[in-house]
């Protein structure tokens, strides 16, 4: 085991487990018991790496920002999961899951979304196996994100609203656990972050290491190191950062830096930092820090970027921020958006939302001249352009 990963009973120091309803047991289980014979199997990580190439078009581009570099007086390096099929670094663990799940030999996936983004990262990998897809979102969330509903139909996904409570993200989860509950043999349910009871957040965390194992022998070639002084990453639940510090956890040297969202600012009401606003609890099956009122009720976030906004973070993330191994910040909506902007008019590249808000973050940091610092673009900003308008009326 790795210092930082996961010990046998599914915990990370104090965070992590599976925290479930009996009926659940079964599935969980199932899975706790099978997958990492599973992903250590040869054919399955033959296929894993041909789909990665082929269909997602690894390995992504390490990229030199020039412009950034200059202007924050340091080697800034983005990690380019915006350049991914389907526009961000979900697809990679939504392949892996649909692998598992084949071998499996499961016949149907269900999935729950909030804006939709893993929702239909969901529904690609279902039309790629021809395999049944049904996606949970909450009737709310489906007037808002009607585009992404629209694809998921595309690619071929049923999608089910949520109509109960305040119909959101919460209200899809617990539909789609009432659905696995009842379909335990025949149905796999792909979680799309670092989250939810063991043994997701380390299997997510495996399939997303990916990133960061391709950008340490990205920086050995460009800067003679496989190491980078800083490695920088936004967090919602937590996988684009747990793929980007995966293979860097050990290497205490390298700093590693997640950026929260915080909204319209951490003390506003209206914020998803978790680390300054949280503390622990169980949330989506496991123990780890989230939002919630002094008698334990789940405080609703708010960010203006829907992959942030989230009450929670992964346990693997509770725990290197309680033991201090990255540094957790946070960065308002206001600061994103500039920060998006900068990065169009500096590097030609239009972030996601929630990319931006790691790209915000370099604004607060002081470097050497030799430092070398990695970012992770974690998605691109096409599904965002609508809010960018608002915002700066284009
Ligand atoms: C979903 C998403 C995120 C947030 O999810 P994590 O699990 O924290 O990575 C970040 N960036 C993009 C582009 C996303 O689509």
């Amino acid at each position: 085991m790795m210092k930082y990963g996961v010990n046998e009973q599914g915990y990370y120091g104090d965070f992590g487990g599976a925290y479930i309803p009996e009926m659940l047991y079964p599935n969980v289980e199932e899975l706790r018991r099978e997958y990492n014979k599973v992903l250590d199997d040869p054919a399955f990580k033959a296929e894993f790496e041909q789909l990665l190439r082929d269909y997602v078009g690894r390995p992504s581009p390490l990229y030199h920002a020039k412009r950034y570099s200059e202007k924050y007086g340091a080697n800034i390096f983005f990690k380019r999961e915006d350049l991914n099929h389907t526009g961000s670094h979900k697809i990679n663990n939504a392949i892996g899951q649909i692998l598992l799940a084949q071998r499996l030999g499961k016949k149907r996936i269900i999935a729950e979304t909030g804006a939709g983004q893993h929702g239909v990262a969901t529904a690609t990998v279902c039309a790629l196996k021809g395999i049944e897809c049904v996606v949970y979102m909450g009737e709310i969330d489906m007037e808002r994100q009607a585009p992404n509903v629209a694809r998921m139909k595309m690619l071929g996904a049923t999608v089910v609203p949520a109509t109960s409570g305040s119909k959101t993200l919460k209200d899809a989860t617990n539909e789609a656990l009432r659905d696995w509950i009842a379909n335990p043999v025949d149905t796999h349910y792909i979680i799309g972050s670092v989250v939810g009871p063991y043994p997701y957040p380390d299997m997510v965390a495996q399939f997303q290491s990916i990133i960061s194992l391709e950008a340490k022998k990205q920086l050995l070639e460009q800067t003679g190191s496989e190491l980078p002084q800083y490695v920088m990453a936004c967090v919602g639940g937590g996988s684009n950062a747990m793929g980007m510090f995966y293979h860097f956890l050990d290497d205490e040297n390298v700093q590693l830096v997640a950026v929260e969202a915080a909204g319209k600012g951490v003390e506003s009401g209206h914020s998803a930092a978790t680390t300054s606003l949280g503390k622990e609890g169980v949330l989506h099956g496991s123990r780890t820090i989230l939002m919630q009122t002094d008698d334990g009720q789940v405080v609703e976030p708010y960010s203006i970027s829907a992959g942030l906004d989230y009450p929670g973070i992964g346990p693997q993330h509770a725990h290197l921020y309680k033991v201090n191994r990255a540094k957790y910040v946070s960065i308002t909506d206001d600061e994103s958006l500039q920060a998006g902007l900068l990065c169009c008019q500096l590097e030609g590249i239009i972030p996601a939302i929630e990319t931006a808000h790691a790209l915000a973050q370099l604004e607060k940091m002081s470097f050497k001249k030799d430092d070398n610092v990695v970012i992770c673009l974690s998605g691109r900003g096409d599904k965002d352009l609508n809010t960018y308008i608002k915002h700066f009326g284009f």
